[in-house]
């Protein structure tokens, strides 16, 4: 496939699509140059539910589960969201601004979402990734590499360090620097004790 066939308006063809009301345009002139990764599961370490997709999408029912009523009216997003199965969602267009980092900043630039492109991995900090999730992860930002001038690769708790722990110890950043080399990935200004601060974790990340 050309980047042509592959994005139209921000929207990947291999993609699910499933539009989040939850974005926002990103600020003029901003360019997308960081992959933000993260971790979510719900409820809490389950797997394989419609739970994210509807909270991305705010129709997370409160009542169906004790931990979603404390959610249920958070109003978050992310470009992608990527299954065990390696089955990929896009909920926000990623020329738009989706909600997934939060306060953040990476070298030294605030505001992550006004730049980034953030990914979901279905998962948790205790759990391994799936083999599936790493070959669906590689060929996602292969084809955002082809349509963005991303140069980094980096976690949420990276970008968040001592507020967000996500993806976690499980995530193998060394695969990924193997993968692509081209890429700044990790925390580059982090330190490798900022996730001993995370006080308790939070699973919408
Ligand atoms: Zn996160």
């Amino acid at each position: 496939m050309t980047t042509t066939d592959l994005w139209q308006n921000g929207w990947l063809a291999t993609a699910r699509r499933v539009d989040s009301p939850n974005f926002g345009a990103r600020p003029a002139g901003a360019e997308v140059s960081l992959v933000v990764l993260h971790n979510i599961s719900l409820p809490p370490e389950e797997f394989g539910g419609a739970y994210v997709e509807q909270f991305f999408t705010n129709r997370l029912n409160p009542a169906t589960h004790p931990y979603f009523a404390g959610i249920a009216d958070v109003k978050v997003s992310a470009h992608f969201f990527l299954r065990r199965d390696g089955e990929l969602a896009q909920f926000v267009s990623a020329d738009a601004r989706a909600w997934h980092a939060g306060t953040s900043s990476w070298q030294g630039r605030d505001n992550c979402n006004d730049y980034s492109i953030g990914v979901e991995l279905e998962g948790s900090d205790s759990q391994p990734f799936t083999s599936a999730q790493y070959a669906a992860l590689w060929s996602l930002l292969d084809a955002i590499r082809a349509a963005y001038p991303v140069v980094a690769v980096a976690g949420h708790e990276h970008v968040a360090p001592g507020r967000k722990s996500d993806p976690g110890a499980c995530f193998d950043w060394s695969a990924l620097a193997e993968r692509f080399p081209q890429f700044i990935v990790g925390g580059a200004s982090s330190s490798p004790q900022a996730a001993d601060k995370v006080a308790q974790s939070v699973f919408f990340e």
